[in-house]
């Protein structure tokens, strides 16, 4: 059983069990209109009703079932911020977080810095292998709070909350244990970096990039691009890398085109569990028939993939305007 005691420090803040002396603050978040739309409870009507979910969340703490725990800033006086709390789901070493923040101190960063805290607990002390939590759709704040922490889209749920006045749509994230532990930098040695320094199959070569054929080429010309310096995946490039990529990729297809009888051409990045090389790379590859290369289609598409309404909803705000 965790002491009650247990409080976790942050950079800025710090989290503790919450008490009698929270109820006011607590009240007084709730008395902000929209408040209470997001949340599992209708808006109390008193102080008093208060009480009786302190309880209930003190009696889960002592169970270890569930830990909330009030968010303050650390400083001379503490100032209360939110509340965010973990608790356990039917499934097994499954965990889920729900979070507020006082609409005073809402837009600070402050949740980002305490879920981030919150995940540390849940996979270190809790052993979770998976942490989910759920969000009002139309809730962008705390959407982008779990997007900063890595969560990652699991599910769009139509009848997620039941309010007085009907459902309320929810979207569903999750990060696992090992997601979360891949997140944390690390140094990584990679075996590719040290191949293309001897590589024989080398057909041409800059300061910075580096074209070589696909020692397992699924077409007559099929070669791979790329940098000599070390980037894992496609994402992590600089822009003034993938230019030089795509035009090298461009010359390459020029040449082809002159010296072999083409009738086309493909392209391709692998990232993630997908990039076998760990070493960020394209591939170019002539084509002369549709067989050699073809795009398999999967009957294991997901529901939500044709919610173009919920796709496009879960994006907003999320690409970089440029
Ligand atoms: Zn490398």
């Amino acid at each position: 059983m965790l002491p009650e005691t247990t409080t976790i420090h942050t950079e800025n803040y710090r989290l503790r069990i919450p008490d009698e002396s929270d109820i006011d603050f607590v009240f007084s978040a709730t008395r902000y209109a929209g408040f209470n739309d997001g949340m599992q409870w209708e808006a109390p009507e008193s102080r008093e009703e208060l009480f009786s979910p302190l309880e209930k969340s003190r009696e889960a703490w002592a169970k270890g079932e569930a830990y909330s725990f009030t968010i303050e800033s650390a400083g001379p006086t503490w100032t209360r911020l939110g509340r965010i709390s973990i608790r356990k789901t039917e499934e097994k070493e499954v965990w889920n977080i729900g979070f507020w923040t006082h609409p005073e101190f809402q837009g600070k960063g402050i949740m980002t810095e305490a879920v981030g805290a919150i995940l540390g607990f849940g996979f270190t002390k809790l052993k979770a292998v998976k942490i989910s939590s759920s969000y009002a759709t139309w809730n962008k704040a705390s959407e982008k709070v779990l997007i900063h922490n890595g969560f990652k889209f699991v599910k769009h749920i139509e009848k997620g909350l039941k309010k007085q006045n009907g459902w309320v749509s929810e979207n569903e994230l999750a990060l696992t244990a090992s997601q979360w532990e891949h997140s944390k930098p690390g140094i990584t040695s990679c075996d590719f970096c040290d191949a293309i320094k001897e590589n024989n199959n080398i057909v041409f070569e800059s300061d910075e990039v580096v074209a070589l054929l696909d020692i397992d080429p699924i077409s007559i010309g099929h070669i791979i691009i790329c940098p000599k310096a070390h980037f894992t995946d496609f994402h992590e490039l600089p822009d003034h890398l993938i230019g030089k990529i795509m035009s090298l990729a461009k010359e390459y297809i020029r040449v082809l085109s002159q010296l072999f009888n083409l009738r086309g051409y493909s392209m391709m990045a692998n990232g993630g569990e997908f990039n076998d090389l760990k070493h960020v790379h394209i591939h170019v590859f002539p084509r002369n028939s549709k067989e050699e290369f073809q795009w398999v289609f999967s009957d294991k598409v997901p529901e939500d993939a044709i919610r173009f309404d919920v796709i496009k909803n879960f994006l907003k705000g999320h690409m970089p305007k440029k």
